[in-house]
């Protein structure tokens, strides 16, 4: 069996340790999660039968502020990917320097298999199961793989049936119960601003340049039409059951249209249908994973002809790959600034619920640029200045800001 994700994930922590030379102390104190919880989720299903499902909510570190983190619907959802993704939140956090810990969730649950009155039993049951970890000033999940503004407006319900009203528990609710707007294109528009400005950086010539996308759900889509809208050409997009491709580009609206009534991508009939493998190795000038994890392997690094990627998903890379990659000298920018821009228009939603007040969309967006660039560029001058990739320079200025915290708190 190989190491897991987080194993994965404290690779690239642990070299920022070296890097910055922590002491030993501070770098147990700020790898190991600082509080795990797995519940029992029994759910009577529609059939009359009553199934268990398993959940977990991991805290992995509180020192700049409250816990923040999805909640990940998905099959192999399991505690050691939870925890990976729980420390990609604080390293994420402190990077755009929002004032959050960092935290994940998860039930290992096939979404697609549940009626909608079973996922809303379902939430539930998890959320009065975790709900005297969570709270506005305490932990505030969010939508994440699986799950969406809907899933969020139950566990706001939920929470405040025992709490009382309490919008800012969770974030990326609808706008109806008091979400944010632009929180549901917020990541793709974040990783679209980025691209933006690498594009302009690079002197690369933003009319035609060719955009892979790996996924096509929230963050896929948004980020493939506002990439479009921004002059780039997307050729090749895909989802779980394989992708489409199209040299001369995709039209997004009607693709997403395609998926609307079909379910996926594939037989799409403007483009030719590929395997998500065919996909990742297409001749492309940007390569966008936004799916899952661990896509781009020691098995394909190698063959991956885009000499610049931006991480979308989560941990798309491992540090195996990651390696291939800069060797081959390929521009790799990291999931932790890449897909921030969810949990920065979280951050405005939650501060938003908190003033009783609501940002017009301009506003939104807006803040959303300045906070996510402004973040770009501390990383890419300190790739630059100290002589290190963009994910060393990320994680570097992440978990600097995270061991200054708990120093500055005087835990030991
Ligand atoms: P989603 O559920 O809306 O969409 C996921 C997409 O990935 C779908 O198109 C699905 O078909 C595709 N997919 C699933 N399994 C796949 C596989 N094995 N191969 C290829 N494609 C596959 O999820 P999302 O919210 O868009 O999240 C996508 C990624 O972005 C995740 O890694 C998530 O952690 C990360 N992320 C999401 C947000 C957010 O705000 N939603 C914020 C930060 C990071």
């Amino acid at each position: 069996m190989g190491i897991s994700v987080f194993d994965e994930v404290n690779i690239f922590f642990d070299a920022a340790v070296d890097r910055l030379r922590l002491p030993d102390g501070i770098r147990e104190m700020l790898r190991l999660p600082w509080r795990e919880l797995q519940v029992q989720i029994p759910v009577r299903m529609d059939d009359g039968h009553i199934k268990v499902f398993q959940g977990f909510r991991v805290q992995h570190n509180g020192a700049r502020g409250p816990y923040k983190g999805g909640i990940r619907y998905h099959p192999k959802a399991g505690l050691e990917e939870v925890r990976a993704l729980a420390s990609l939140m604080t390293w994420k956090t402190a990077l755009v320097d929002l004032p959050y810990g960092g935290a994940k969730g998860a039930i290992t649950v096939d979404p697609g298999q549940l009626s909608f009155n079973e996922l809303n039993r379902l939430t539930r049951r998890y959320t009065q199961n975790i709900e005297h970890l969570i709270g506005p000033n305490r932990d505030i999940p969010a939508p994440d793989l699986g799950t969406n503004a809907q899933t969020m407006a139950w566990m706001m319900d939920a929470y405040g049936q025992a709490h009382g009203h309490s919008p800012a528990v969770v974030t990326g609710k609808p706008v109806e119960m008091g979400g944010s707007l632009g929180r549901q294109a917020a990541t793709g528009r974040g990783v679209a601003n980025i691209l933006a400005e690498a594009a302009q950086d690079s002197r690369l010539d933003i009319q035609g340049e060719r955009v892979v996308i790996q996924g096509f759900g929230n963050v896929g889509y948004w980020a493939a039409k506002l990439i479009a809208d921004g002059g780039f050409l997307i050729i090749g997009v895909s989802g779980v059951d394989g992708g489409v491709y199209n040299p001369k580009g995709l039209d997004i609206d009607n693709l997403a249209e395609h998926q609307r009534v079909t379910g996926g991508v594939t037989g799409f009939t403007e483009a030719k249908t590929i395997t998500n493998q065919e996909l990742l190795l297409l001749e492309c000038d940007i390569l966008i994973p936004a799916a899952i994890d661990n896509v781009i392997t020691e098995n394909n690094a190698s063959f991956i002809k885009a000499p610049l990627i931006l991480e979308a998903a989560n941990h798309p890379v491992t540090p195996v790959a990651d390696r291939i990659l800069t060797e081959r000298g390929v521009t790799v920018l990291p999931d932790i600034l890449v897909n921030a821009g969810g949990v920065i228009v979280s951050y405005f939603e939650w501060t938003q619920n908190l003033q009783q007040f609501r940002w017009t969309e301009n506003t939104v967006n807006d803040e959303l640029k300045k906070k996510i660039l402004q973040a770009y560029h501390e990383v890419r001058a300190r790739a630059l200045s100290d002589g290190v990739t963009h994910r060393e320079a990320a994680f570097d200025i992440g978990v600097g800001r995270v061991a200054q915290a708990v120093t500055l708190r005087g835990f030991v």
